[in-house]
């Protein structure tokens, strides 16, 4: 950088006389290539003056002519920044202030706002014999403009001052920004902006002592309209609801609450999820308004490539101070109050409350729908096989639930049955099943088929019923099912709970010729002699076991002994979870009676089972 104002300082002091019009044009070109990479690469551009000037010919018509090729707005100063020359370059120049510059000083005739700026780098300029830059900005007409300003020394405490519009420059970087902050498909500020912004907002609360309120917004069904009418149609969707939104938000102080103050903002979260912050509330009767307002407007019916279209959301709401202090605890429990929305029937707005955590809240939306489920007809049986290890035949199915809830598809057993035994719909549950297995194992033995065993999954809130015996007893009439090919199966956590009422209750089961299984055996704490006392006819080595046969020596100890003590107490062993072939061969060594697993069938609809059974 020195090396070109030198050449500079030369160029201009000399007052060199000779023209060359093929090297001005050289030169001119040169600096606009360099000007090209001028952003990158400020070197670049100095070094590419500085080789093309040197081939400059030399008189002030080709300075000007040098001056007139660069866009920037150029100074010449003399050592008390008065203006020697001035070349106005490419651009407007809102920060001067006078027609006349020349002879004028520099700080006369620029905008006062900049005036110490530029005061301050000619100062360092002189003081540190190079070159510095700055930036600044003028507002213009309402408009801002972003100017660079780079000042070079020449001889005698002269300067040259360049003075560059980079405003376009700067909005590009900012539009960069914006994208990284705002949801490309609704403009609206994403989840980032978002809590940013709740986080402000919970400082100036928190500093006012005022409260603000969250709402947490989803689309009801939207999956479903996403999915039948395709992304197009969901992108518009969304767009429409965003300009709903913001529109149920807007002027809400002038429009809806007379005088009170309220700013608001909405975001998108991703999917179809909204967020709502109101700010500077004094009433929470306004939040209330507001809420109804978004209700309201987003269930108007919209019209989307000649499709009538109805969309509703559900809206949560937590409040700062009471229902969270910080940006995570407020968009959690409005959340939750979301979920409790969607529950109470959607297309409404509830306020969180402290009893709503989100995993209870999961567990109750869970449980209405389980409850529907058995009116809906969303429930129904699959049968796994279980085969006998010698003949290979197959000897009985394990009838074992399966729902299929309508928005969320399959929800497993292993989830919805414990949250069934806690609200007590097992018994309903259990009954159900009972009487379908019944009705499936009837049908088989009706259509001919050599009789096989129905082992249906009893729970301990089952087992604990007075009226089991009676009911199953009821079934078998009502289906024409025989005993000696119902079974069911127990864990020992059922039976170890009350050991005195399950013997009691296993004993009349038993007597009714219902076959007694012990399930997932090793899994509870009890030995088999424990169990001696009990009138168990199969026992079920959990899957747990089986799996680790192969990799596990104590795992294949284990089974081979659980086998031989079941065998020396008269009881059958079934050994689940069989899915490989080494297993299965390890299990017939060791004299295992029944396999069920994967390896055979994984469970299956009963006219798959159909099939075998022809085969059987
Ligand atoms: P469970 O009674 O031990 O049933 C066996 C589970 O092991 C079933 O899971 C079955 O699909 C799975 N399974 C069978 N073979 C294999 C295999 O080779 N590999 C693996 N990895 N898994 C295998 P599912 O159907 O998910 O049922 C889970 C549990 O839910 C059942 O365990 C049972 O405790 C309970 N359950 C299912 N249906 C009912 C029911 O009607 N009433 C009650 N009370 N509980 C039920
Ligand atoms: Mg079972
Ligand atoms: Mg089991």
């Amino acid at each position: 950088m020195s090396d070109y104002s030198h050449i500079l300082k030369k160029q201009i002091a000399d007052h060199l006389h000779s023209f060359d019009a093929e090297a001005i044009q050289g030169f001119i070109n040169a600096v606009n290539e360099s000007y090209k990479k001028f952003d990158m690469d400020q070197r670049t551009l100095e070094h590419s003056l500085t080789m093309s000037a040197r081939e400059l010919v030399q008189a002030n018509e080709e300075i000007s002519a040098v001056f007139q090729a660069i866009p920037d707005q150029l100074f010449h100063l003399d050592k008390e920044a008065r203006i020697i020359s001035y070349q106005s370059g490419h651009c407007e120049h809102y920060y001067i202030r006078s027609e006349r510059l020349i002879n004028q000083l520099l700080y006369e005739v620029i905008d006062p706002e900049v005036v110490d700026k530029f005061s301050i780098c000619i100062k360092q300029v002189l003081h540190r014999g190079m070159a510095e830059n700055f930036e600044f900005v003028i507002v213009h007409d309402r408009k801002i403009y972003y100017y660079e300003a780079r000042l070079m020394p020449l001889k005698d405490g002269q300067i040259l001052a360049l003075v560059r519009d980079i405003t376009e420059r700067k909005l590009a970087s900012d539009q960069i920004a914006y994208l990284a902050y705002h949801d490309s498909l609704t403009g609206l500020p994403n989840n980032r902006l978002f809590k940013d912004r709740l986080g402000q907002a919970i400082s100036h609360a928190k500093r006012n002592k005022k409260i603000l309120a969250v709402m947490f917004l989803d689309l009801d069904r939207f999956k479903l309209i996403n999915d039948t009418m395709g992304h197009g149609i969901g992108d518009q969707l969304l767009q429409v609801t965003s300009d709903r939104l913001t529109e149920s938000v807007r002027d809400t102080d002038s429009v809806a609450f007379n005088r009170i103050a309220m700013s608001s903002s909405v975001a998108r979260l991703g999917g179809d999820e909204f967020t709502v912050l109101l700010e500077d509330i004094d009433d929470i009767v306004a939040v209330n308004r507001v809420a109804k307002r978004i209700i309201d407007n987003v269930s108007r019916p919209l019209f989307l490539n000649n499709h009538e279209l109805y969309i509703s959301t559900s809206i949560g709401i937590a409040v700062y101070p009471n229902d969270g202090e910080d940006v995570d605890a407020l968009l959690r429990n409005a959340d939750s109050a979301m979920y409790y929305a969607k529950d109470e029937g959607r297309n409404n707005f509830q306020f969180f409350t402290g009893s709503m955590n989100k995993t209870s809240m999961e567990q109750l939306v869970l449980e209405n729908s389980l409850r529907k489920a058995l009116q809906n007809n969303e429930l129904f049986l699959h049968y796994q096989p279980q085969i006998d290890i010698k003949s290979q035949k197959i000897t009985g199915v394990e009838a074992l639930i399966r729902w299929k809830h309508p928005e969320k598809g399959f929800i497993s057993p292993a989830v919805f049955i414990p949250v069934a035994e806690d609200t007590g719909l097992i018994m309903e549950i259990g009954e159900w099943v009972i009487t379908e297995a019944c009705k499936q194992g009837a049908k088989w033995v009706k259509a001919g088929y050599k009789p096989i065993k129905m082992s249906v999954n009893l729970s301990a809130k089952q087992l604990k019923a007075d009226h089991l015996c009676e009911f199953i007893s009821n079934i078998l009439t009502n289906t024409g099912m025989q005993a000696e090919y119902l079974g069911v199966e127990l864990t020992e956590t059922a039976i170890i709970m009350e050991p005195e009422m399950a013997l009691a209750r296993l004993k009349e089961v038993k007597a009714l010729g219902v076959e007694l299984s012990m399930d997932d055996f090793g899994t509870g704490y009890s030995s088999l002699s424990y169990l001696k006392r009990f009138p168990i006819d199969v026992l079920k080595i959990d899957q747990s076991f089986i799996r680790d046969i192969k990799v596990d020596q104590e795992s294949a100890l284990l089974v081979k002994a659980i086998i031989a003590m079941a065998h020396g107490m008269g009881m059958e062993v079934v050994a689940e979870g069989v899915e490989q072939q080494e297993q299965l061969e390890f299990l017939r060594v060791n004299n295992c009676d029944t396999m069920q697993g994967y390896f055979f069938s994984r469970p299956v609809a009963a006219n798959e089972i159909d099939v075998m059974l022809e085969k059987n």
